[in-house]
């Protein structure tokens, strides 16, 4: 099963794809302590880390030349330029296009399953499969013909295992003990998101707006916000919540009317993060150490 990650355009706000600006500072991070994201051994089944941290890449539906596939080579171009000054100290994570005509375009011998597909346009958003299904298995990045640089940053990270870290149980609970609760410290505005209204009149509704399971059943967005238990056969996690992380959403992403979708508990925005946090880089250092 694809996992796919309904993240509405327009996410981030274009800003300097210049350098990211971590600082190490002399300190090594601390990369025992990580995330919430796939099995770094690979055992798990919901995705698993790239063999030899090496990601290879080409575009799809875009031809070889012309405005949208210059336009598309950049945003993958700028949006990796992001993680990899970042990660390069700590990680031997490798991306790198598939070269089968001199120029990064998906041809026949592309589909094996051991590359990963970028395509670009249509109505669906931007979205990406998690970490690396198997040989044969299809791997998709998919972007909105309006995604900024830090957008497909974002999704790099769910290609390369992470999840979204606004959907911890424990960004949900007042305090992050490891106890699931169903109070949500976040206040989730259910109704401003897009694809609400549709769905409104439905008598589950309030259930749509609380539960992963019962929003993913029924294809609502609210799928992409929710806390679930991650099964720790698939899943490594930790209950400290980073808001600086590029796996978070803005609290505006996902909104019909630019109104918040959700709001930290003192009824403060979460802010737009532009550049993996030192905690995504630590991640990315657990699952592809040098
Ligand atoms: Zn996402």
């Amino acid at each position: 099963m694809t996992l796919k990650y309904g993240v509405v355009a327009a996410l981030f706000l274009m800003q300097t794809l210049a350098s990211p600006g971590i600082k190490p500072a002399g300190d090594v991070p601390n990369l025992s302590k990580r995330y919430f994201m796939i099995k770094p051994d690979g055992s798990g089944t919901k995705g698993k880390p790239w063999p030899e941290a090496k990601v290879q890449w080409c575009l799809d539906g875009v031809g070889s030349e012309g405005d949208e596939y210059e336009k598309l080579l950049q945003l993958v171009k700028d949006s990796w330029k992001l993680w990899q000054d970042a990660v390069a100290p700590y990680s031997s994570l490798q991306f790198e296009p598939s070269k089968s005509h001199g120029k990064p375009v998906c041809d026949d011998k592309d589909k094996d399953g051991e590359v990963l597909h970028i395509e670009f346009g249509g109505e669906q958003g931007s979205w990406a499969d998690l970490g690396y299904a198997g040989k044969g298995q299809e791997h998709v990045l998919h972007l909105s013909p309006t995604a900024t640089a830090a957008l497909c940053a974002h999704e790099l990270g769910h290609v390369f295992g992470l999840e979204h870290e606004h959907q911890k149980p424990a960004a949900w609970q007042e305090d992050s003990d490891e106890s699931y609760s169903d109070t949500f410290p976040f206040r989730f505005y259910c109704a401003n998101l897009a694809d609400y209204d549709a769905l409104k009149d439905r008598s589950d509704i309030a259930d749509l707006c609380k539960d992963y399971n019962a929003a993913t059943a029924a294809g609502f967005s609210a799928a992409n916000w929710l806390p679930f238990r991650p099964s720790p056969r698939n899943y490594e996690i930790d209950a400290f919540v980073d808001l600086d992380s590029i796996m978070m959403y803005s609290s505006t992403s996902g909104s019909k009317n630019g109104k918040p979708v959700y709001l930290k508990q003192d009824e403060s925005e979460i802010s737009e993060n532009e550049k993996p946090s030192m905690g995504d880089i630590r991640a990315i250092a657990r699952l592809y150490p040098k």
